[in-house]
């Protein structure tokens, strides 16, 4: 630089100077820059392309500072025989930068390691730039990375195991819930309907004011008791009987006692007749029995036994004991009559004993 007063100020700035001003500050400013992992910018002179000793100088080279100024040789070889410079030289002279591998000291250590550097030639300056990287580091890079995700990997795994489980057992309550309800909804429903069936049976088949069977069902029993008969030469017969005149009681006592009247006059056929009997309210105040018996006598003298049972029975009604008495009208299954028969003779036999006084029995 240089410096003239000739009436004005002029300032010359020669070349060379200009081109070692920007090229002390780029290398103070590549040997203070810092890449990750220990990387570094390194920097050599190409005096000679053609190479040989001295074919360079290492300008900037942060890993060791001792050698900047060296002269380098494109005869180096690595400890594992690479000539890295020679190398280097020839990549930058046919492509202007080249990547390429050998073996080199580390950053802050003594350790010698596999290193992948890649160079680019500034021809301005005749300048190599380089950077690198020590494959070793990568390796660990890779491993850490390996690692980390292992250990995430295992701690999804956990999380997944811990997710499964808790939806097993949230799935196992609202399963375990559900099947509880259900069941009491279950046996709920089933209480109701065994209530229900038990209503309709009685419905069905018994008479609710007597508590005895009803019409249809004892003319079912007599159907099926005619069948076995046939097929057994079994013998059984059928007892009819009414009140005498029971509309006097509903007259005389109300309505409310004639249902009373009823009542007990079952309950004496409930009490006097053997399980094997079925009993019927066949309608109003007149019941049909349908006995197991060997013989019309034996008949006759069950149905004698209820006559005097039932005109022994003393209601009472408002202070006073009302005594009632019915009328008996027998038939008796022989092989041959079939039940529409029976009914007849036996409401035919009952008609007779009301005609002859009542309180009989006449088969
Ligand atoms: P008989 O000796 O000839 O049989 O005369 P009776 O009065 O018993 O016969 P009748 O057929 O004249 O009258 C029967 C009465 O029974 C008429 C009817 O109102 C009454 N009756 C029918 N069913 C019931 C009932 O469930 N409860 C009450 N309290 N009365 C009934
Ligand atoms: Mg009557
Ligand atoms: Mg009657």
């Amino acid at each position: 630089m240089s410096y003239r007063d000739s009436g004005s100020i002029e300032i010359i700035i020669y070349a060379e100077d200009y081109n070692s001003i920007v090229k002390k500050r780029v290398i103070k400013s590549i040997r203070n820059s810092k890449l990750s992992d220990n990387g570094y910018f390194w920097i050599n002179e190409i005096i000679d392309f053609d190479g040989g000793d001295n074919y360079a100088i290492r300008l900037v080279h942060p890993n060791l500072i001792e050698t900047e100024g060296n002269y380098l040789s494109t005869n180096f070889k690595d400890n594992h025989g690479n000539q890295p410079y020679l190398t280097e030289l020839n990549g930058i002279k046919s492509d202007g930068y080249v990547l390429f591998d050998y073996y080199f000291k580390k950053l802050n250590s003594s350790k010698v390691s596999h290193k992948l550097s890649y160079s680019k030639l500034y021809k301005p300056f005749n300048w190599v730039v380089a950077t690198g990287i020590y494959l070793d580091d990568v390796d660990e890079f890779i491993s850490n990375e390996k690692n980390i995700m292992e250990t995430s990997l295992r701690r999804i795994r956990v999380a997944s195991v811990f997710a499964i489980l808790i939806a097993i057992l949230i799935c196992g309550i609202i399963v375990w819930f559900f099947e509880k309800v259900i069941s009491t909804m279950i046996k709920e429903f089933n209480l109701d309907i065994n209530k229900a069936y038990k209503k309709l049976e009685v419905i069905a088949y018994k008479d609710t004011l007597s508590g005895l069977l009803n019409r249809r069902s004892m003319a079912h029993h007599m159907d099926e008791e005619l069948s076995r008969a046939s097929r057994n030469n079994t013998y059984f017969g059928i007892i009819m009987l009414d009140i005498d005149h029971f509309k006097n009681i509903n007259d005389t006592y109300g309505h409310d006692i004639g249902d009373i009247v009823i009542q007990k006059v079952s309950q004496v056929l409930k009490n006097t007749c053997r399980s094997e009997d079925k009993l019927s309210r066949w309608g109003g105040e007149e019941f049909l029995i349908l006995a197991i018996s060997p013989n019309i006598e034996n008949l006759i003298s069950m149905a004698e036994k209820i006559r005097v049972a039932i005109s022994e029975l003393k209601i009472p009604v408002n202070k006073e004991e009302i005594s009632v008495s019915a009328t008996f009208g027998l038939s008796y299954y022989n092989g041959n009559k079939n039940i529409k028969e029976l009914i007849k003779e036996a409401d035919d036999n009952l008609y007779i004993g009301k005609k002859s006084g009542r309180n009989r029995v006449v088969s």
